[in-house]
């Protein structure tokens, strides 16, 4: 018996491999899987005894969306690291932060996070890699959608912009064991809604021998491995000066890209790095929030619209909290808008490309694909539905159009992932929402303290 009938949306924007629009659809799932969508008219006979049949009129469905790049253990850290340089940013910010975060801040900074996605459409998102990363595994397991989770890895301690808390100085061995462990402990975990991965947290912090080990994991694993990559200039000229070449060429002499390598942010590379990069098929995630926030300069160098033009998986991330926006939908229209901006070029970044790098994309580097990313019968039932009975959508010629230009994951209606409903019309069904309110409002204080940023964080204006 179908388990939920989808019916009579107003648009549904599959992402499949055709790309196909369908209007008056409907989806049918059962045991977690979409086993039929089309038209309204030619499914509703076989599926009228559903137990739990949806009227989507009114709405305009996606796949579920996919987030390429979270830091989980950051969301307890809004508003503590604006208006400061990179080097402050990590240094006087968010590393004193990460570092002094106990177990239970990390469980309720995950949970936030979930919540977060969840209410803006999100069912899958890659965590860019945290000390508790079982914490991760375990907010999103309850609440109920998908993660990538990894133990934040690096080996190099000694830096020229600062010191590295304690708890980020491991050597090499430890480093590669802890990691793997956490791959062993949770790769598949909830009915496969969880996956491991390797990380290495960057490539100046990380050894030759670190990569390559986490590399060859990754590859007897069958899983990812991702880093952040060529995000500055401060981190191109810190690869130089350290190892005599950037970043890109690095991992190439090392030999380490591959289809199973995501680099997150990748802005600065050269002519002949990003020959490489395409030859070997690496992933990328995009983050235009975080560039903007930081100033990172991602924008303004870098080659997204070339490798999406030459066919490269490019997915995109909102990165953390500590640069504002958690919300793909906004990311979408801003990936769409900077690109215009900085290359004096309307069609440099259709909208339909970047529904693509928030949906099948999201897939492809998540190394996903096959059961995410697109709504098609055999895949995975992750599916988003947005009420279009709100301003932002209005009037709706062209739902692609609405959602990246106008849309917010605040008009996102519905929620399933995994065949189960996780949200819906706003009301969440598997998260007290108020209890993690109240928790971050315990937790507040014990944080302001600890990392000594109260007098940094303060309003500038006087109050009262
Ligand atoms: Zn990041």
């Amino acid at each position: 018996m179908t388990d939920i009938f989808i019916r009579d949306a107003d648009w549904i924007i599959t992402v499949d491999a055709q790309r196909r629009i369908i209007t008056s659809g409907a989806i049918a799932i059962r045991d977690g899987q979409i086993v039929e969508i089309g038209k309204t008219n030619d499914l509703e006979q076989q599926h009228a005894s559903a137990r739990r049949v949806i009227d989507a009129r009114g709405k305009v469905i996606l796949p579920g969306l996919i987030d390429g790049h979270m830091h989980s253990a950051f969301h307890l850290s809004r508003g503590l690291a604006d208006g400061v340089s990179a080097q402050k940013f990590l240094f006087e910010r968010m590393y004193p932060y990460e570092g002094l975060l106990t177990e239970e801040e990390s469980y309720w900074s995950a949970m936030l996070c979930v919540l977060e996605l969840l209410r803006n459409g999100v069912t899958t998102f890659i965590d860019a890699g945290t000390y508790h990363p079982h914490q991760t595994a375990k907010a999103v397991g309850e609440v109920g959608i998908r993660c990538i989770v990894a133990k934040s890895a690096l080996d190099i301690t000694k830096s020229s912009f600062g010191k590295l808390p304690e708890r980020f100085i491991e050597t090499t061995d430890q480093a590669v064991e802890r990691a793997e462990k956490v791959v062993q402990e949770w790769n598949g975990a909830y009915n496969g809604r969880i996956r491991a991965w390797f990380q290495f947290r960057g490539i100046p912090n990380s050894t030759d021998q670190l990569i390559t080990r986490l590399k060859e994991l990754a590859d007897r694993y069958g899983t990812g491995v991702q880093t952040h990559a060529c995000f500055s200039r401060d981190t191109m000229e810190a690869s130089k000066t350290q190892f005599g070449v950037p970043e890109i060429e690095r991992l190439h002499r090392l030999g380490v890209l591959g289809p199973n390598l995501l680099l997150v942010h990748s802005a600065w590379v050269s002519p002949h790095e990003l020959q490489w990069m395409i030859e070997s098929d690496v992933k990328i995630v995009s983050s235009p929030s975080s560039s903007m926030h930081n100033g990172y300069g991602c924008i303004l160098m870098g080659k997204i619209p070339e490798f999406l033009e030459m066919g490269l998986a490019v997915g995109l991330g909102s990165d953390h909290a500590s640069s504002g926006i958690v919300d793909l939908v906004q990311e979408m229209s801003l990936e769409a808008g900077v690109y215009k901006e900085v290359r004096l070029n309307t069609g440099v970044m259709p909208p339909e490309r970047v529904i693509e790098m928030a949906t099948i994309n999201g897939a492809r580097c998540a190394l996903w694909e096959k059961e995410i990313g697109s709504l098609e019968a055999g895949k995975k039932a992750d599916v988003t539905l947005f009420n279009t009975r709100t301003p932002q959508w209005q009037p709706l010629y062209n739902p692609v159009s609405n959602l990246v230009y106008s849309a917010t994951g605040g008009s996102v209606d519905t929620v399933i992932c995994d065949g189960k409903i996780l949200m819906e019309g706003r009301q969440l069904q598997t998260v007290d929402e108020e209890k993690i309110y109240d928790e971050i409002a315990r937790l507040m204080p014990g944080i302001l303290k600890k990392t000594n940023l109260e007098e940094k964080i303060r309003p500038k204006w006087p109050v009262i």
